[in-house]
């Protein structure tokens, strides 16, 4: 737990791209020693980055229920692990939000994935997460093809607004992956919902 805990505070103190954040350094990440679920996400947006509570959006709204996770189920370090592609909210570009700062993955996501004593599954939320950890470039079919991947890794679209209009056009998400989603999840967090 210490190392976890002085982990977090020195992720806290990060300002390595401070000069390209218009809204400044606020790393948002939860994690514990103890996390057996990782969900790795792309970056907070600005409502997240007000309030500092991760996936605290309708976006978060929607992982919940894809993966059939409750809040506080979804709150709880010992169970889950939120570390997205970039931590701090990278701000506006022209069509949305910005992409994740690169600097920040390759500087800390190894030392918190080593800082996890109980990792059973890590779901790769986006194109930005596909790319580093699987090295795909087309969502579509790295969702599609979620049992061929390296054993513990689970590609999912990003959950915003836009996901509604992907799911219309990819209907074997709803009915093939999700199922197969929330079972790996509750297999991850140690069987039945108590
Ligand atoms: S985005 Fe990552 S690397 Fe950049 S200041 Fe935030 S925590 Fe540090």
């Amino acid at each position: 737990m210490p190392r976890a805990n002085a982990l977090i505070e020195e992720i806290r103190a990060c300002t390595v791209c401070s000069n390209a954040l218009a809204a400044g350094p606020r790393p948002i990440v939860q994690f514990g020693p103890k996390s057996r679920l990782v969900i790795i996400g792309q970056a907070p947006g600005s409502k997240v980055h007000q309030s500092g509570v991760p996936w605290q959006d309708d976006s978060g709204d929607r992982l919940r229920a894809w993966t059939g996770l409750d809040a506080a189920e979804f709150y709880d370090p010992a169970k889950v692990a939120l570390m997205p592609m970039g931590f701090c909210y990278p701000g506006k570009g022209r069509s949305g939000d910005l992409p994740p700062r690169r600097e920040c993955a390759p500087l800390w996501h190894e030392r918190v994935l080593a800082s996890l004593t109980d990792c059973r599954l890590t779901l790769l939320v986006g194109s930005y997460a596909q790319a580093h950890y699987l090295e795909t470039g087309n969502l579509t079919e790295a969702v599609r093809g979620f049992r061929e991947h390296a054993p513990g890794f689970f590609p999912l679209p990003h959950p915003s607004w836009r996901s509604a209009i992907w799911m219309k056009r990819n209907p074997w998400f709803e009915i093939d992956v999700l199922p197969a989603l929330r079972a790996a999840v509750r297999q991850a967090l140690g069987g039945n919902k108590r």
